[in-house]
């Protein structure tokens, strides 16, 4: 399955214009994207140059009416329980964000629950919480049944062990889903690729361990067994793969519940949507994506007489695309005959998709946002490595100096998120955009919050 966002406003057919000599196509800025008079991008009814001055640069902008569609095109593809898989971009204002717009949340780690729980100023958020993570601690794990997380995603069968143990303590028994690995291998890069059987995740069907699994999570007085779980991996173009997957996981439920006294409640068929990144590139919308896995969903429950609800995790879908990062060119060197660096104020610790994945990106100039962009440059970082590169070619305006904003699209998942320390550069600033109003969301790290660890 592959469609083009509709209606891109430089052709207006829903034909991608996949020209990356030409402007930055709009079909990559985020929604409320809009040209100013000076021919500035404009978000959320913001001037990005205006932003870059006010709360300098790196800075990652997100249009909050992208956020908020993306969420609602979930919500309502699905039977409920979608979550927001927190771990693509977490903060307390979004957060608010996705649980405002009716979504669930994802969190692997005591740090992802934390911030949501606090986000609320207390547990009351606690029902949409889906606690993951292959290795949960006692501590998470505990802290996750406390306060009553809607569904903690069992991974393993020690797990369970460790449930055991602390119900024994205090007799309380969460609601889970067991997370299997059906393996199907998704199109995508090997280290997000999560459905195979040789993986760390979930309980293998073909090995046997997720029958086993249902076995005991059924009979145990340690849990209320609700349901399955998977995910195969994220990055993925073809529904198809996605539908396969659910293929197999109904078939593994419809077997593995028959005879048991807990009934299959509901089917999550995890996240993984991809979207697109450059130019030539084009992504199934989050509504694509939804109605035809709940579509399939439902011939497959009158196939095996399942009444399960399906749930869904999209994470890069929702937040992707809703964000650029602005960034200020301080270097531009000439290797004669080889190629054009450009470097920028962030780099790795804001973007390290393209080092660990070789992932592409594209680029623009903000402050003139309709201009063609003839002109390849290799956009890098200021981090002391030479895989430190945002952009491999990026095609930028001619004469792009040091001094110039340049920006990045679709930077709005896995990059503030996964982005590390190295070299103490402190991590950007983020701010949410909206009726041409900005708010900052997450502060800029100062040397003095980096410093706040060091003893002595
Ligand atoms: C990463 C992850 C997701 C989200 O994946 P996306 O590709 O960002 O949609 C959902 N569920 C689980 C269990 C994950 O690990």
């Amino acid at each position: 399955m592959s469609s083009a966002t509709p209606g891109t406003p430089e052709t207006g057919s829903g034909v991608p214009a996949d020209d990356p000599s030409g402007p930055i196509p709009f079909r990559l800025l985020p929604d409320t994207a809009d040209v100013s008079p000076e021919g500035h991008l404009t978000i959320g009814g913001c001037d990005t140059v205006e932003l870059a001055a006010e709360f300098g640069t790196p800075l990652f902008v997100y249009d909050e009416a992208h956020l908020r569609a993306r969420c609602a095109q979930a919500v309502a593809a699905f039977d409920g329980g979608v979550a927001y898989a927190g771990k693509a971009f977490l903060c307390a204002a979004m957060a608010r964000l996705v649980v405002a717009e009716g979504m669930h949340i994802d969190v692997a780690s005591i740090g992802e629950l934390e911030t949501v729980l606090r986000a609320f100023g207390g547990d009351s958020v606690a029902s949409r919480v889906v606690m993951h993570g292959n290795n949960k601690s006692a501590a998470e794990t505990d802290r996750a049944r406390q306060t009553r997380v809607g569904r903690i995603v069992v991974d393993s069968f020690d797990e369970l062990d460790l449930l055991d143990e602390l119900h024994r303590a205090d007799g309380r028994a969460p609601r889970v889903l067991l997370r299997v690995t059906p393996d199907v291998r998704a199109e995508t890069h090997d280290y997000i690729s999560t459905g195979q059987a040789d993986s760390k995740f979930g309980f293998g069907i073909a090995a046997g361990d997720a029958e086993a699994a249902v076995e005991r999570a059924s009979e145990a007085s340690s849990v209320e067994l609700i349901g399955i779980h998977c995910h195969i991996g994220s990055q993925v173009f073809r529904v198809e793969s996605l539908a396969q997957a659910l293929g197999v996981v109904a078939r593994f439920a419809a077997e593995a519940f028959e005879g048991h006294s807990q009934q299959l409640r509901e089917l999550s068929i995890g996240g993984g949507l991809g979207v697109a990144y450059v130019e030539s590139e084009t992504a199934p919308s989050i509504s694509e994506w939804g109605n035809a896995l709940t579509e399939q969903w439902q011939k497959l429950c009158g196939q095996y007489g399942l009444t399960a609800r399906l749930t869904a995790e999209p994470g890069r879908a929702i937040a992707a695309g809703a964000a650029v990062t602005l960034y200020t060119v301080g270097a531009r060197k000439e290797v004669p005959g080889v190629r054009t660096y450009a470097a920028v104020d962030g780099g790795y610790g804001d973007n390290p998709r393209p080092m660990l994945y070789g992932s592409d990106y594209t680029a623009f100039a903000p402050a003139r946002v309709k201009d063609p962009r003839p002109d390849r440059v290799r956009l890098v970082g200021k981090h002391c490595e030479s895989g430190d590169v945002i952009v491999r070619s990026a095609p930028v305006p001619a004469g792009l100096a040091a001094g110039d904003l340049v920006a990045t699209p679709v930077t709005g998942a896995y990059g503030y998120s996964m982005g590390a320390p190295y070299n103490r550069i402190g991590r950007p600033a983020v701010v949410f955009v909206a009726d041409g109003t900005a708010q900052l969301v997450i502060r800029r790290e100062t040397v003095d919050d980096m410093l706040a660890l060091d003893i002595g």
